[in-house]
């Protein structure tokens, strides 16, 4: 008896071979300089800020290059219901515009090197470890949980490495003859990796993040298929697919660093050289004193659902990532205000190694710089699109009086230093509510220096009968007329030369307006907020004071 009789025995209805898939699946005819990514992702429901770090990384790469970028279903772990959880994943890259080239979607195969989805290449992955056990790489184990969870416990108790290696691999041991007797008898089985590695070597291996290093060699023997279902393990599987694929460079999270020898050993094991790898920092965050990963469980911010029912701009998310791929894009988005991200070039060499720093106030500065430059228009569609999604309050609002709402928005818009007050759409409400009578019902009013209210009685009713006006190059001018009639400077430099002069100046005076009509003391353009009131509503404002 030999392998191929066990391969046989194992995989009967399996007829194709490795050269087969090769076949099928060409090389991919692009030059050297083209790279081939993937984001390949475990559906799970969740879409983590973390995961689309990842593929905007990805993107970032195989676009630089004009290469590819795909999409890859990593399904094989997952017994749940995965339709939505795909769904989300492919409609977060979409609204992102980190929009994969091949990808499988609602049934749909974009590209040639497909099924895009692990749970649909079961037969290429029994291929390809039938070839495994056929050559010697692999074979079936029948070690029960038991056994191995007392060999695990004896590994803990004498200090040793635990996995399936070494002396511990008991199923390496057995002989052809007894392999197959087992089989036959239906006793349940995994396929386990063969592994020829000394773990007291040291291999050198060239991360292109993480530089040059030296790991120690794999002498794990990996569960390559498991037993219930068939399904081969995100070890085995995604070895076959970047092959297949065509992946030259695999950019996934650092926490398969541990795992790549292993990787490396099972391309080697096919005679296929390995991919390049680029493993990502995690990405992490300031708590208090500390630093620490960005979790799931305790930070709302982890979930990409986050973003949006907070309405911060696609870009200003994506710009905030791209601030933490690389520590040069800050500095080269400066220097080129007026191009795309897309034109930046990603280096693998200048991520982070101790980790990215992800920063909700940074991305909130980012935020509000990408809003200050959009036009009233794009701010109302926008918002409006997030109103219509998250607040009914803001939606009934717009749509009141959707002229009245664009000529808020617009209130130092489309001008040199536009305003920059709003991170998000969310906040649109808590800055503008007192633009509305309906809403105006202030907890109080953020005087300024001047405080009592027979004197801001005297300013409002002085400007209302005798300086009000709505000329533009005017209004300012009369108010300083009316600063003048008061006892206040009207020009800060005779103030700064003699304040004991004057009650106050001319901002104190501007103050009281501003704060009558709104209740704040700091808005955006105090002219513009009066004319849109007019003069009607600004007199019953005053009138409450
Ligand atoms: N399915 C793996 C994960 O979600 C992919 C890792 C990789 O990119 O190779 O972590």
């Amino acid at each position: 008896m030999n392998n191929k009789e066990l391969a046989n025995l194992i995989f009967p209805d399996i007829d194709k071979t490795i050269e087969d898939y090769k076949k099928i699946y060409p090389k991919r005819n692009l030059d050297k300089k083209q790279k081939v990514t993937r984001f390949a992702p475990s559906p799970t429901g969740y879409m983590h800020i973390g995961g689309v770090y990842q593929a905007l990384t990805n993107y970032m790469f195989a676009k630089n290059s004009n290469g590819i970028f795909y999409l890859r279903n990593e399904d094989t772990d997952s017994a749940r219901e995965v339709e939505n959880a795909t769904k989300l994943i492919m409609e977060t890259l979409k609204e992102y515009n980190i929009t994969p080239d091949e990808y499988e979607y609602q049934g749909e195969i974009v590209g040639n090197y497909g099924p895009y989805v692990q749970s649909e290449r079961k037969e290429i992955y029994h291929t390809f470890i039938k070839h495994l056990i056929e050559i010697g790489r692999a074979y079936p184990c029948f070690c029960g949980k038991d056994q191995l969870d007392e060999m695990r416990t004896r590994q803990e108790e004498r200090k040793k490495r635990t996995g399936y290696y070494g002396a511990y691999a008991k199923c390496k041991k057995l002989g052809i003859d007894e392999q197959i007797e087992k089989v036959r008898n239906k006793e349940p089985y995994v396929i386990r990796f063969r592994s020829k590695g000394n773990f007291e070597n040291k291999i050198p291996f060239e991360d292109l993040a993480k530089g040059k290093l030296s790991l120690s060699e794999n002498d794990i023997d990996d569960v390559i298929m498991k037993s219930d279902n068939m399904l081969p393990t995100y070890h085995f599987a995604h070895i076959v697919d970047d092959y297949l694929m065509g992946t030259t460079h695999v950019i996934r999270g650092e926490e398969w660093l541990p795992s790549v020898t292993k990787h490396i050993e099972m391309f080697e094991a096919f005679g296929f050289e390995p991919p390049q790898y680029i493993h990502t920092p995690l990405l992490i965050k300031k708590d208090g004193d500390n630093i620490r990963k960005i979790s799931k469980r305790k930070d709302p911010e982890a979930s990409m659902t986050y973003y949006d029912e907070k309405g911060y701009p696609k870009l200003a998310v994506i710009e905030s990532l791209m601030t933490i791929i690389n520590s040069n894009y800050e500095e080269w988005h400066t220097k080129n205000p007026d191009k795309k991200y897309t034109d930046f070039i990603y280096s693998p060499d200048k991520m982070s190694s101790s980790g990215a720093l992800y920063d909700l106030m940074k991305l909130d500065d980012i935020s509000k710089n990408i809003i200050s430059k959009m036009t009233k228009e794009e701010v109302y569609e926008e918002s409006y699109a997030w109103a219509c999604k998250y607040s009914d309050s803001l939606k009934k609002l717009i749509e009141k009086d959707v002229d009245y709402y664009k000529a808020i928005l617009n209130i130092e818009r489309e001008q040199k230093n536009p305003r920059k007050d709003i991170a998000k759409y969310s906040d649109i409400e808590s800055l503008i509510w007192y633009m509305y009578d309906e809403l105006f019902h202030p907890e109080n009013y953020e005087w300024g220096k001047i405080t009592d209210l027979d004197e801001i009685r005297t300013i409002l009713n002085t400007y209302m009968e005798k300086y009000y006006t709505e000329d533009k190059e005017e209004w300012f001018h009369q108010v300083q007329l009316l600063a003048d009639e008061l006892g206040y400077a009207s020009n800060m430099k005779d103030f700064k030369k003699n304040p004991e002069m004057y009650k106050g100046n001319v901002a104190d005076v501007a103050t009281v307006i501003r704060v009558a009509l709104t209740s704040k003391c700091q808005t955006p353009d105090l002219y513009e907020i009066l004319k849109l009131f007019g003069e009607d509503r600004i007199k019953e404002r005053f009138a409450k004071i």
